[in-house]
């Protein structure tokens, strides 16, 4: 039998309620339940990885569209990214599966639907557009603590160490350049084979579990993203057979945001007690306000 929800304990209803204000005070990034409700518009790509033949079109597209240097071979000419890094924002990377198979899969920032980055963030600087669900980093508030890095559970913002005003960077589907030009990402757009889409997540859901269901022979059921870390914009296809895990990510079964909101909300909750002590004694020792006179004495 289901039990009736105890009625909360009125000061624990306080507490609690100070503390969530005073978290969405000092993170107002942090994205509510309510605003996923949105999600289903949200700008997203599926990445079908049984379509990609590794030609690296997207990530060149990626660096000549945000003006980012190549990470040369020892020739001098060939750029020979191996990872994320200030200077790579998306990457092609060959995993080989336990039973020999090469998987091509293309790594860029996900753009969690409750990104750990956002709510880790303590100014803000890294932030979720409640529109188009973009996340994406403000370099003004930035103070370069680098808690997005650490939040990240795919360890996707990096930090330019040979900067001297470093910046973080990472994908933000474009949103200064080129999608606000043409209205898709370079990368969506430059893919020769149809490997990236780019649309609303919604009808890539729609679109990704169509292709599953008319080619159940060539997909792993599973679409990664749909619900992992709590949902991303960007979603996976893998071949039948292949798990997600295989090809490099994570096992996510909650939002990694709601761990680090949690302890937040725990330290503010510790916060209240001494704030409420001190309000207390500001009122017992105020010394009275004496009323003014006159010179009359009136
Ligand atoms: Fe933030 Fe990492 Fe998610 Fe991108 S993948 S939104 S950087 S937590």
């Amino acid at each position: 039998m289901k039990e009736r929800p105890k009625n909360p304990d009125r000061r624990e209803f306080l507490k609690k309620g100070m503390a969530a204000a005073v978290g969405a005070a000092l993170f107002p990034g942090a994205v509510l339940a309510s605003e996923q409700e949105n999600s289903e518009e949200w700008y997203s790509m599926l990445y079908d990885s049984t379509k990609c033949i590794g030609c690296k079109s997207c990530s060149v597209a990626c660096k000549r569209v945000n003006h980012l240097p190549p990470e040369l071979e020892k020739d001098g000419i060939h750029d020979d990214a191996i990872d994320l890094s200030a200077k790579t924002k998306t990457i092609i990377k060959l995993y080989k599966s336990d039973d020999g198979r090469s998987t091509f899969v293309k790594r860029q920032c996900m753009h969690c639907l409750d990104p750990a980055c956002v709510s880790a963030c303590p100014v803000s600087a890294m932030r979720k557009d409640r529109t188009t669900g973009i996340v994406y980093w403000n370099g003004n508030r930035c103070i370069g603590c680098r808690y997005c890095m650490v939040a990240c559970p795919f360890e996707v913002p990096k930090f330019e160490w040979d900067n001297p005003i470093p910046h973080i960077v990472k994908c933000d589907l474009c949103k200064d350049t080129y999608l606000k030009e043409k209205g898709i990402t370079a990368c969506a757009d430059v893919c020769p084979t149809g490997a990236i889409i780019f649309g609303k997540r919604g009808d890539l859901l729609i679109e990704a579990k169509m292709r599953i269901k008319k080619n159940p022979e060539r997909y792993n059921p599973v679409i990664y993203g749909e619900y992992d870390g709590g949902g991303t914009s960007v979603m996976y296809l893998a071949p039948k057979g292949v798990s997600f895990q295989e090809l490099g990510f994570p096992r996510l079964e909650k939002s990694p945001a709601e761990i680090s909101e949690s302890i937040q909300h725990g330290i503010y909750e510790s916060l209240v007690p001494p704030f409420l002590a001190l309000g207390a004694l500001y009122f017992l020792l105020k010394p009275e306000k004496k009323e003014g006179k006159n010179d009359s004495g009136k």
